[in-house]
């Protein structure tokens, strides 16, 4: 299974709030399995959410987009999914429901647009705050909240499933550079994917998905790379 998360928000191109939706989705997504093929920020501008969501929704398993579902005219995030699967937005009635019944809210108390979701769209029902989030077709739409934004994902994350990897990691005090031979050289021998990250020292990270396979490549990198 592959997926992409579009998240959306101006104080996020700003740089005012850190994206810290984004790195918590590909953690978890990658924990299951699911490769996280493209992270876009985007303004909270319908066509330019709904441009993305559109060529996502061709290209991935899963879209998943965060940010912009208040009901306060910036947030505009439903309105542009709706838009791109060609569909209208109009109250959801099991969404109303669920917020009478669980959150307490009187219908007439909700902002108007509350419970606005693109119409025949599965609503994901918000226990941190009120806005719901929806599910049209394979596009999952969260809160921008990051609280609210994981519990709702606790409720789906069944459904996002993909082959597990398992991941080891050997740490060399040599540069990157002189390590070109044994990191080739590795891949060769095991079913295994390397990545180098430098840091102080450089870290090796072993991926397959045998653990097997991922101990032993790791193994044969740490009695051959100077520790
Ligand atoms: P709600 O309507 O439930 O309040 P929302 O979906 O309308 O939420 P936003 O208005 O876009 O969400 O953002 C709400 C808060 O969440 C803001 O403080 C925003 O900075 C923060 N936020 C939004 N997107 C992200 C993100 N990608 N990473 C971290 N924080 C975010
Ligand atoms: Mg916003």
């Amino acid at each position: 299974m592959d997926a992409a998360i579009v998240t959306v928000g101006d104080e996020l191109l700003t740089g005012d709030t850190e994206n810290t939706n984004a790195t918590w989705l590909c953690g978890t997504l990658d924990d299951r399995g699911v490769d996280v093929e493209r992270v876009t920020t985007v303004p909270d501008r319908v066509s330019d959410i709904a441009r993305v969501v559109n060529e996502y929704h061709a290209e991935y398993d899963a879209v998943l987009v965060t940010g912009g579902l208040g009901p306060t005219h910036d947030d505009v995030t439903m309105d542009a999914v709706a838009a791109a699967f060609g569909r209208e937005v109009a109250p959801n009635e099991e969404a109303l429901a669920w917020l009478e019944a669980e959150g307490g809210y009187a219908a007439d108390d909700l902002a108007t647009g509350t419970a606005e979701l693109p119409v025949d769209a599965r609503p994901l029902h918000n226990t941190e705050g009120v806005a719901p989030g929806a599910v049209v077709e394979s596009c999952y739409v969260f809160p921008g909240v990051p609280d609210e934004m994981h519990a709702m994902f606790a409720g789906v994350a069944e459904e996002f499933e993909g082959e597990r990897t398992y991941v080891e990691s050997v740490e060399t005090s040599e540069p990157e550079s002189a390590l070109l031979d044994r990191l080739s050289e590795v891949q060769e021998r095991f079913e295994v994917s390397v990545g180098s990250y430098p840091g102080e020292s450089v870290t090796l990270k072993v991926t397959a998905t045998e653990p097997s396979e991922a101990r032993r490549a790791a193994e044969w990198l740490d009695e051959r790379v100077e520790a």
